[in-house]
Parts: structure tokens; sequence; C-alpha cells
């Protein structure tokens, strides 16, 4: 005979935990304090659910909730970037330095980015990180700073020839930089008036001569980032162009202060000015390898004259950056190298060794990998012919979608049927998480 036990004891609905006491989970007081305490009840609400339907054990809906809940309280998710791509536009450009997140956070909280704290009164904004551009770039009589390089350039042409004033610029740098982002219509969405001179792959001198004229606000050199025009070819340098009369504004693009030995070919601000250049404007993001950010710098007294026209014009406001950029900004130029340095003059011989040890450290847990010898490159849309010697850990081509959703996420490349995780782009520091990304796929 069965003893009739009282009715529902079994039923897992009625052992469901009430919302109170699972949002009292040390793990969730936590995540609420991440992430909300609304989003943790409605991750709590669901765990409940899944409860009563019995997929969920009434004894795990804290775990239930906790492991559909973020580990933080942005969607952006940290990648590492084993693509061997230095500057990697779709994660991000550059990485910051620690030096720069340690400025995030004293800028993140209240802070005197536009209090004078000797005098008590308004101070100017963004002063350490100007003066810290002007100390990098010697030859800068004047500096400020704008959301990105496009709001920098597309200042410059509305203050100085938004009024349908013309712009001299050779059809050889009507340039698009990427995904759709063209000079030409950048520049003209101003008001200013293009004025092309040349052809796509020889301008001349005296084509800019010929075009100087009453409506002229500034010749404009800017640099082609992405691609290389070669053969039957001839460019007119910033030097030459500053003998013209017209003010010139050179868009050197990557935001390189100082010439880099391994990237001859890529302009500098330094160099620009020092050649005659009155206004310099580039990213933050690339090269220079702070947060998004704009540059403007002016050479000489004109130059430094121009940055203050610039600097006043009503547009500006729109374009200027935040506390957070300002204090990432300064780190980045004044503070100890930046990632995209570290990795730019990496030595090829420790990369292969890291991507010797790493691989041996997989093998030995009977993981297929292998290092090999591979070649990197700069990113950023800069540089496009420079090659980095580099080394990867080569895996089955299966591996690339698994790291791509694991946790963290690995970013590698496929090639020739094979998985390489190259580090150039990764600091050494890196490197065990990599290998327990690799182990948890
Ligand atoms: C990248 C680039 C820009 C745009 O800079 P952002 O910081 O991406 O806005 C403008 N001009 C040149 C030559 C560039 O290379």
């Amino acid at each position: 005979m069965t003893t009739a036990r009282p009715a529902g004891a079994a039923d897992p609905r009625r052992r469901v935990p009430r919302t109170d006491a699972v949002l009292a989970d040390p793990d969730l007081v936590a995540a609420a304090a991440r992430l909300g305490r609304d989003r943790v009840k409605q991750a709590v609400t669901a765990a409940q659910q899944r409860a009563r339907t019995g997929v969920v054990a009434p004894e795990d809906v804290a775990a239930d909730a906790l492991a559909a809940l973020p580990a933080a309280a942005t969607s952006i998710r940290p990648v590492l970037n084993a693509t061997g791509v230095v500057v990697h536009t779709n994660l991000g450009r550059a990485p910051l330095s620690d030096a720069a997140r340690e400025a995030l956070q004293v800028a993140a909280g209240t802070c005197d980015v536009e209090l004078d704290l000797a005098t008590g009164r308004r101070g100017r904004r963004g002063t350490g990180a100007v003066d810290a551009l002007r100390a990098a770039v010697p030859a800068a009589t004047g500096a400020w700073i704008a959301n990105n390089g496009a709001a920098a350039l597309a200042l410059v042409c509305a203050a100085l020839a938004g009024t349908g004033k013309e712009i001299v610029i050779s059809r050889g740098q009507l340039v698009e930089i990427g995904d759709g982002f063209r000079i030409p219509e950048l520049i003209e969405s101003t008001g200013a008036r293009l004025r092309p001179v040349g052809t796509t792959n020889r301008t001349h001198l005296r084509d800019y001569a010929e075009a100087i004229g009453e409506d002229t606000a500034f010749l404009l050199h800017v640099h082609p980032s992405n691609f290389v025009v070669r053969g039957f070819v001839r460019d007119v340098g910033i030097a030459e162009l500053s003998g013209l009369g017209p003010p010139v504004v050179a868009d050197i693009g990557s935001g390189l202060l100082t010439p880099h030995p391994l990237l001859p070919d890529e302009p500098d601000a330094q160099s620009a000015l020092v050649a005659g250049a009155d206004l310099v404007t580039a990213s933050g993001d690339k090269l220079l390898g702070g947060p998004q950010a704009g540059l403007l710098l002016g050479g000489g007294e004109r130059g430094g004259g121009l940055v203050e026209t610039v600097r006043r014009f009503p547009l500006a406001r729109a374009m200027r950056v935040d506390k957070l950029t300002l204090a990432a900004l300064e780190a980045s130029v004044a503070g100890p190298p930046t990632p995209v340095a570290t990795a730019l003059d990496a030595d090829p011989a420790a990369l292969r060794a890291r991507a010797r040890d790493l691989a041996a450290t997989l093998a030995r847990d009977g993981i297929d990998a292998v290092a090999v010898d591979t070649v990197g490159g700069v990113g950023g849309g800069g540089a496009p012919e420079v090659e980095l010697p580099s080394a990867a850990v080569s895996l089955p081509e299966h591996h690339a979608e698994a790291l791509r959703a694991g946790d963290p996420p690995v970013l590698g490349r496929v090639a020739d049927g094979r998985c390489l995780l190259d580090l150039r782009a990764l600091p050494p520091s890196a490197d065990a998480e990599l290998a327990r990304a690799v182990r948890g796929v």
C-alpha cells in the first residue's frame, strides 16, 4: 500500500524560492551593485519561471539567474586581438595604456577639468592635454582637440572656408578613408567649395599656383592613408605648397606625432609643421594610440592664430571632447609608451619565442598547436604597405569560430585552412589568458 504524501510537496512549482530570498544571494547582491537591481530582478523572475516549468531545479534558481546576467553594465565586451593588425578598426582602434585607463578613472568623477583650483575661478578646459601635445610636438604653436579626425578637419573647413570660399586640393587626394567616409563629401558638407587641381596621378606646383585666387581659403594636403599610387606619379609636398602664400592645412590622418623608423612613408605632425604647414589635423586613436579624438595643431604665428580662430568658431562647441577623452589623451601623449607603440616596436624574435612557448604548452594538453612565422600590419587605414614580421600559434581552422564565441572572445585570422593567433598586437601579459581561451574551446 502506498502512503499518500501531502499534496504538492514533490511539485517543484511549490518549492520555487521567493524573489526576496533569491535576491539575497551574495552573488546576486554583487550583480545588483554592478547592473542595477531591476535587471537582476528580471533575471530572477525568468529563472523562477524556468523552475516552475521544471527546466531548472528550485535550488538552482539563483545560479540560473546569475548565469543569464552579463559580467558588466556595458554590452561592449573585451576581445583579445590576435589578428596581427595593430590598430584594428572593428576592435575599437587603439587599446589604451594602463596610464590612460587610470586617467579615465580619475576624470570619471567630479574633477577640475574646467576649474582653476588655485583661484577658484573657471579654468580653461583641457589645458593638460593641450600642453602635453605641445610638449610632444615642439613645432606646435597652438593646439585644440576635437571629437575625432573628421571633426577637426570639418571644423577647419567650416571656420576658414564655410562661407563658400575655396579649398584647393589635388585630385589625387580626393580620397575615401573607410566605411564610405569621403573627404570631399565631408568638406563640401561644411559649405566650403572644393577646387580640385591636377589629375589622379600627377599634380604639379603650377596647378596649385594657377588655382589660387581671391576666393582661396587654404591649400589642403590630405594623406591618402589607405592606398599607394605607383608609377607615373607626382605629388607636391607641404614645403613647396607653403611657399605659395595661402595657409596650408595638412590632414595627416594617423596621428603620428614624430617620425617612426618603421613607418618611413607615414607623415607626422612635427615634420609637417616644420615643413611649413600652418595647421595639421589628425586622429588620436590610430598611431597616436590614444582615445578617439581629433588633433588640431598650429605651426608658426599664423598657424597659432588659425587654431584660435577655429577654436572660437561656434561649431567648435558641438565638436569638443569630454573630460574622459581629455584625460586619456593627456596620459597617452605624456605617459609611458602606448600599447600601439609597444606592439609596433615588438621584437619579432621575442614574438617567435612567445609563440613557441604557447604552442608547446597547448601541445602538451593534446591540442594541435604549432608556432609559425606570420606577417602583421599596422591597420586603422594607415601604412598599407608596411609588413610587420610576426609570429602566431597555428590551430585547426574550426578553432576560429569557437574562439570568437568564447569567453573572452578571441579574434584570430584564418589562412590556408588554419586558425592563426598572431601575437603582434597582444601584450605578453595576455598570453596566459589566450592559452586558457584555447583550452576552453
Ligand atoms: C582616419 C583619417 C581621417 C578621419 O579620422 P577619424 O579620427 O577616423 O575621424 C581623416 N583623414 C585621414 C587622412 C585619415 O586617415
